[in-house]
């Protein structure tokens, strides 16, 4: 991006989603967080929303750390293309990390289309961050969204 390398470092879920698109919440979002190697830092973020079951989603969940806050090397490789929409539009913006230490001048990518999850997996996932963590939406104070 930006004629720049970005190397996912890791990836997070946040119930319900602090993103919107259109005005629309959405039950979850997740966070792949990338850096380069100055530690600029690209998140990508992608909506799940109620449908059919996500397999991919599925391995990430059987994966997942069961104490709150805690990091978990994944030991089975996951495809984690099948975690993406097939439509690769994105709205961009440039922000803050949501959590701690909110580090500024982020480039943020959220992908325009969903993907799904099931109810089973959406109440699993919530039941394992154990409280909703979202930050509530920023106003966008004269930042510029792209599309
Ligand atoms: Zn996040």
């Amino acid at each position: 991006m930006d004629g720049i390398n970005f190397t996912l470092k890791q990836f997070h879920f946040h119930t319900p989603s602090e993103n919107r698109i259109e005005g629309k919440s959405f039950p979850l979002e997740a966070h792949f967080v990338h850096s380069d190697t100055k530690g600029h830092l690209a998140v990508l973020a992608v909506m799940f929303d109620v449908g059919e079951e996500n397999e991919a989603f599925q391995h990430i969940i059987d994966q997942a750390p069961t104490d709150k806050n805690q990091t978990q090397p994944l030991d089975k490789v996951i495809d984690i293309a099948s975690l993406f929409p097939t439509s690769k539009h994105y709205y961009r913006f440039s922000g803050s990390l949501t959590t701690p230490p909110c580090s500024e001048g982020v480039r943020w990518l959220v992908m325009k289309e969903s993907v799904s999850l099931s109810l089973q997996q959406l109440d699993r996932i919530k039941s394992l961050l154990g409280t909703t963590n979202n930050r509530p939406t920023q106003p966008l104070n004269g930042r510029m969204v792209v599309q």
